[in-house]
């Protein structure tokens, strides 16, 4: 039974590396439909270069998928629905399995998932993250009943399978779930949790609501508002496109940076609702980002303009870090 279905999933992520995009609906759950076309589209690069590690079954019909690009061992969960094997961001019941053992503890609205009960330390750093959960309730203007967050201990084996990252401090978001190596105040992740809940319009999009509401200024020196300058140059358009974006993230680019000046200027010349709808679009339309994001905000050559002025403005006040008065 377990290698008939092992061997399905593997037959299943080879069918999907060379899905067309109609078929994709098929093989991931409809709410992160948007997040695989635009972050793991088949017969793009990105699934070029990633490999099957290998696969593992939790239950009959609950499996992940270990990949490997690079030094990273990323995987992802897979549910069996109807005799189809799917994508899905609910990984509650895997990392109950990979997490046997740990203690868990709530507080808030997080259920605080440790190899180690929390130190004083830990709980003032907890604290800082239930301020933020509370701060962005009120800005997201929804609720979250409660969430899973997994903080594994600095330990490369143990980050690596739990948490698929094994830089400390390193994390990723998933439905209602944060995971992360050593440590409690990932505000950047939770602010995914809350955009994940409505939606996901690409990369560039997801970014730059995480960044603009749990990242400090990514564009602080003159330095950095110069390089980000160059980058813009090549157009809103150009890093809508969510190959383009995290290429452009992976050799070292501050396409952050980039993402969080737009989305902050968006935020604070359309609001929060606007920025609601523009996710909840992208779950029916992902092919069609810049169209939906000229529907709900503006066309992105006016964007690009009052960027540039921005950023313009910015760079002569920034001073660069290397030549403090
Ligand atoms: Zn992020």
């Amino acid at each position: 039974m377990n290698k008939k279905q092992s061997k399905e999933i593997v037959k299943f992520w080879d069918e999907y590396k060379t899905s067309q995009t109609k078929e994709l609906r098929n093989k991931v759950e409809k709410r992160y439909y948007a997040f695989f076309l635009n972050s793991l589209a088949p017969n793009s690069g990105i699934v070029k270069d990633i490999k099957l590690d290998r696969v593992e079954l939790f239950e009959k019909n609950i499996g992940r998928i270990i990949f490997s690009i690079g030094k990273y061992k990323p995987w992802l969960v897979v549910k069996n629905k109807a005799n189809q094997w799917k994508f899905t961001f609910d990984e509650k019941s895997v990392l109950e399995k990979l997490t046997t053992g740990w203690i868990s503890e709530k507080i808030g609205k997080i259920r605080f998932h440790t190899q180690k009960p929390l130190t004083d330390g830990n709980k003032r750093n907890a604290a800082k993250l239930i301020d933020k959960f509370n701060e962005l309730e009120k800005i997201f203007g929804y609720s979250i009943p409660v969430i899973d967050y997994y903080s594994s201990p600095d330990d490369a084996k143990i980050s690596s399978n739990v948490i698929g990252e094994t830089d400390k401090g390193a994390g990723n978001a998933r439905y209602r779930i944060i995971k992360a190596v050593d440590r409690l105040d990932q505000t950047h992740e939770l602010v995914h949790v809350f955009a994940l809940e409505i939606g996901y319009v690409g990369p560039f999009i997801d970014e730059g609501i995480a960044t603009t509401f749990g990242s400090k200024d990514l564009v602080s020196t003159k330095e950095s508002c110069k390089k980000v300058a160059t980058m813009l140059e090549n157009g809103i358009l150009f890093y809508l496109n969510g190959s383009n974006f995290l290429q452009a993230h992976i050799q070292g680019e501050n396409v952050y940076g980039l993402s969080q000046t737009v989305m902050k200027y968006w935020h604070k010349k359309f609001g929060i609702k606007k920025i609601k709808m523009l996710l909840k679009k992208g779950i029916d339309d992902p092919l069609n980002i810049p169209k939906i994001i000229e529907e709900v905000f503006e066309k992105t050559d006016i964007t690009k303009k009052n960027i540039k002025e921005i950023l313009d403005n910015k760079c002569k006040k920034s001073r660069d870090i290397y030549e403090k008065s």
